[in-house]
């Protein structure tokens, strides 16, 4: 990664360059070679101008994970870019996003459910959503733990049928040597296996949502499709 240590501008094209290679590597490395990895460009504190730049460099997925950014973000770029909502969703902020973002990636309790079943019932749409899975059962986390996410799947095929469930999402804890969280990985993708075998209606399996800027490679060995990348194309974030 190419950081800005003395000012000097990140070059969001360059950046860009060295992950797709490293998502080729990562690809070949496991047997997936005929494989595609969705990156989202996760955008939060990003000004604007960086963000369009990214959008030319056919980064069309912007990753925020507050609804407020994300509706200030969705307000000047407009319906161009698909946008993801990656971070924790209070229930009665639903109503601002949910005609807005392509994939919820945090759907992790039923109170959240029946509020995005409710508003998108009244839109006549679904509601895209991934289970957000906290493998390592960390306490900061959100997330389901791994033996509860089937009963929650049930639950949900059973009382909500304006949501559509496409897969699956986790944060690893953060690692010197992301070796160490392989197992995080490797976890969520034998779940991912087991859910699909069931063939839930309105339940497709198809998105593993897993691997940042630290983890990437290890997560695309273990089966990631879609990334969320934000340092590792902007450079470290000023909050
Ligand atoms: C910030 C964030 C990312 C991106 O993290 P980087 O380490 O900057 O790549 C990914 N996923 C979620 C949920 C985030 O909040």
């Amino acid at each position: 990664m190419i950081d800005s240590k003395e000012g000097i501008k990140i070059s969001i094209r360059d950046n860009l360059k060295v992950i797709e290679e490293n998502i080729n590597e990562a690809l070949i490395k496991s047997g997936r070679e005929s494989d595609t990895v969705e990156i989202i460009a996760v955008t939060k504190t990003v000004d604007i101008d960086r963000i369009k730049e990214a959008i030319d460099l056919g980064l069309n997925n912007i990753g925020e994970n507050r609804v407020q950014e994300l509706i200030k973000k969705y307000d000047i770029l407009g319906k161009g870019p698909d946008y993801h909502m990656i971070g924790h969703l209070q229930s009665n902020k639903v109503k601002y996003i949910i005609d807005k973002v392509k994939l919820i990636h945090s759907l992790d309790r039923i109170s959240l459910a029946k509020e995005l079943n409710k508003r998108a019932k009244s839109l006549n749409i679904h509601a895209n959503a991934l289970i957000q899975v906290n493998v390592a059962e960390e306490e900061t986390k959100f997330g389901l733990k791994i033996e509860e996410v089937i009963p929650f799947i049930e639950n949900i095929v059973a009382k909500f049928e304006n949501i559509r469930i496409k897969g699956l999402m986790t944060i690893a804890p953060f690692a010197e040597n992301p070796e160490d969280v392989r197992w995080v990985f490797r976890s969520l993708r034998q779940l991912r296996d087991k859910i699909a075998n069931e063939k839930y209606p309105n339940v497709d399996m198809d998105i593993l949502s897993m691997g940042m800027t630290n983890d990437y490679k290890i997560a695309i060995e273990e089966g990631a499709n879609m990334i969320r990348i934000g340092t590792g194309l902007f450079g470290k974030r000023n909050y």
